[in-house]
C-alpha cells in the first residue's frame, strides 16, 4: 500500500485537515512480477539449446569436423537443438498473438472428429514406438462445434503430445467427446505420470512445469498448454484438468455446439 499524506490549511494559514491518498500496489507489484519472470523464463529457455550448440560447435572446429562419423552425430545434436529454439520462439509468437487478441480467428462450424482424425495421422509413429494403446469414445452423432479449424487442431495435437509424452511405455492414451446441453465436452486422456494436486491450479501458466529437470529434457517448451487454455477461452469455451499422480491426466474441455 503506497500511502501519502498532504495537510490543508484554512484562510488563517492553520491546518484545517489533511488529504490522504492510499493506493493499492499489489496490482501493479504482480505485473511487474509477472514481466521479470517471463524475462527471466525466456532468456533460461533460449540459453539451454544455445548452451549446446555453442558446445558442439566448439568442439568441431577444435578437430573434431575430421572424425566424418563424430561430426555427424554433433550436427545431427545441433540440428535437433535448433528445432527446439524454433518451436519455441515460433510458440512465443503464437502465445503472445493471441494474448493481445491479434490473432485473425476464423470461427465457423467444425466437425472435431474430422479434426482428431487428421491430428492422429501424425501420431501414429510415436504411439507403435512407445507402444501406448490409443482409443475413441464419441457419442454418436457428435454435434459440429464453433472453432477456428486449424487452431483446434493445434489445440489436440498440444494436448495429445503431453498425453504421448508423459505416459510410459504400454500404458493408454485416449479421447472421450459427449454432448452436454450447449456444449460438447472433450476429454484428453492418458494413464500416464499424473500431476501433483499442488501444481494443478498452475499448470496452465506460461512456462510452468511439474518437474523442472524431467520436462528440460523432453524438448518441450513449457507453453503448450498456456496456448490451448487461451484459444479454448477464445472460442468461448472452458478448460480444466482432473489429475492423480502415477495414475493419469484427463484434460477436459468444452467448445459450443454449431
Ligand atoms: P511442456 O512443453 O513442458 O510439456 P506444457 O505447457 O504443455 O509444457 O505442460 C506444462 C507441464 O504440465 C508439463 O511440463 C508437465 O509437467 C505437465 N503436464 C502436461 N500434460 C501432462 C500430462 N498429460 N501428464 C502429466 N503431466 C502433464
Amino acid at each position: 500500500l503506497k500511502v501519502s499524506i498532504t495537510p490543508y490549511r484554512n484562510k488563517k494559514e492553520k491546518i484545517a485537515g489533511c488529504i490522504i491518498v492510499m493506493k493499492d500496489m499489489t496490482e501493479i507489484k504482480r505485473i511487474e512480477k509477472m514481466r521479470t519472470d517471463f524475462i527471466a523464463n525466456v532468456s533460461h529457455e533460449l540459453r539451454t539449446p544455445l548452451t549446446s550448440i555453442r558446445g558442439f560447435v566448439e568442439t568441431l572446429i577444435d578437430g573434431a569436423y575430421q572424425d566424418p562419423t563424430l561430426a555427424k552425430r554433433f550436427l545431427k545434436i545441433i540440428e535437433k537443438e535448433v528445432g527446439r529454439l524454433c518451436r519455441l520462439t515460433d510458440n512465443m509468437l503464437d502465445l503472445s498473438r493471441i494474448e493481445t487478441n491479434q490473432l485473425k480467428l476464423n470461427i465457423k462450424d467444425v466437425s472435431a472428429e474430422e479434426i482428431i482424425r487428421e491430428v492422429m495421422i501424425i501420431f501414429e509413429n510415436r504411439l507403435k514406438e512407445k507402444d501406448l494403446t490409443y482409443y475413441e469414445k464419441f457419442q454418436e452423432n457428435l454435434p459440429k462445434v464453433k472453432a477456428d479449424p486449424d487452431w483446434l487442431r493445434q489445440i489436440f495435437v498440444n494436448l495429445m503430445d503431453n498425453a504421448v509424452k508423459y505416459t510410459p511405455s504400454g500404458g493408454k492414451v485416449w479421447i472421450e467427446a459427449e454432448s452436454k446441453g450447449d456444449v460438447v465436452e472433450f476429454r484428453v486422456c492418458d494413464t500416464g505420470a499424473g500431476i501433483p494436486e499442488e501444481d494443478l491450479p498452475r499448470i496452465f501458466e506460461r512456462f510452468y512445469r511439474v518437474d523442472k529437470t524431467r520436462s528440460a529434457g523432453s524438448g518441450g517448451s513449457g507453453l503448450g498448454l498456456a496456448i490451448v487454455k487461451h484459444l479454448v477461452k477464445a472460442f468461448g469455451g472452458d478448460i480444466w484438468v482432473e489429475s492423480k499422480v502415477n495414475q493419469g491426466s484427463k484434460f477436459i474441455f468444452t467448445l459450443k455446439k454449431a
